[in-house]
């Protein structure tokens, strides 16, 4: 899987840049974030938990989407809604809750 940024979304924050364990995000002259390589991404998520404005999502692989597709993460406190958009328009959110991570 790997990362797609919407330069017309990002609003320069770079709150992805800093969370990145891997280093991989860079700010362009105009503060847009881009992945520098974008084959050194292991998926792991965390820009786009820190996004505030949605503008990262990823790539699915053809195990979970057949024919494509792409994700979303929207985080509202302790909820995390993880919205998944097929090629053929079908969408599909899970929601978490971190107060109950530990839960089962
Ligand atoms: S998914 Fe993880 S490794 Fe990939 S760019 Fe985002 S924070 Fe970095
Ligand atoms: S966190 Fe989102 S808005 Fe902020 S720099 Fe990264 S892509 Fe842009």
């Amino acid at each position: 899987m790997s990362i797609v940024i919407d330069k017309t979304k990002c609003v320069g924050c770079g709150k992805c840049v800093h969370i990145c364990p891997g280093n991989v995000l860079r700010q362009d002259v105009q503060k847009k974030a881009y992945p520098e390589d974008p084959s050194d991404c292991w998926s792991c998520v965390s820009c786009m938990k820190e996004c505030p404005v949605q503008a990262i999502s990823i790539l699915l692989p053809m195990e979970i989407s057949a024919g494509g597709g792409r994700m979303k993460i929207r985080r509202d406190g302790n909820i995390t809604a993880w919205e998944m958009e097929k090629t053929d328009g079908e969408k599909i959110v899970i929601t978490t809750d971190t107060n109950e991570a530990n839960k089962y």
